[in-house]
């Protein structure tokens, strides 16, 4: 049986306890976004979400996995990659970009091909390297597509811009 005192002081641990736990909450966003072509050809949203001839039922994620001290940080990409009706090489890449529009970084998903069918879906679980807020203002994330150089291009309207946190 704990005397008063002690049981006191217990509330008060459970309550700095509670305080600690939710106080993170916001130092640790996470984006949600859906990419989608015109004519549903290039997607990423949420795995398992997506339906032949419409846009993902659910939104992908970054991640942005903050620093504790919230100075970096290391974007994280979790989702489907969907390809309707085409026989395309695609991928998910993220595109580190400083406040004038230069490339910092990149890292992308490993490619998936369409297979002409209604729906094709890859799964995407990547993350990237770990950078400072100083060095990155935003990302683009987006679906790239093979292109006939042997190279990656960004897919009109499956792009998208994230600034970071
Ligand atoms: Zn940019």
């Amino acid at each position: 049986m704990l005397k008063k005192s002690n049981l006191a002081a217990a509330i008060a641990a459970a309550a700095l306890a509670t305080a600690a736990l939710a106080s993170p909450a916001s130092a640790l966003p996470i984006d949600q976004v859906t990419l989608d072509s015109p004519g549903h050809e290039f997607q990423f949203g949420e795995s398992g979400s997506c339906v032949a001839g419409a846009v993902p039922g659910a939104p992908a994620e970054l991640d942005w996995n903050e620093s504790a001290n919230g100075n970096s940080v290391r974007p994280e990409i979790d989702g489907d990659l969907c390809l309707q009706s085409t026989n395309a090489e695609a991928r998910v890449a993220v595109v580190y970009h400083d406040t004038l529009g230069q490339t910092v970084t990149k890292f992308s998903s490993s490619p998936g091909t369409g297979n002409g069918g209604p729906l094709s879906a890859f799964l995407v679980a990547d993350i990237g390297s770990r950078v400072s807020k100083a060095s990155t203002n935003h990302v683009h994330l987006q679906v790239e597509k093979r292109n006939a150089a042997g190279g990656w291009t960004a897919v009109s309207g499956a792009e998208r811009v994230l600034y970071v946190p």
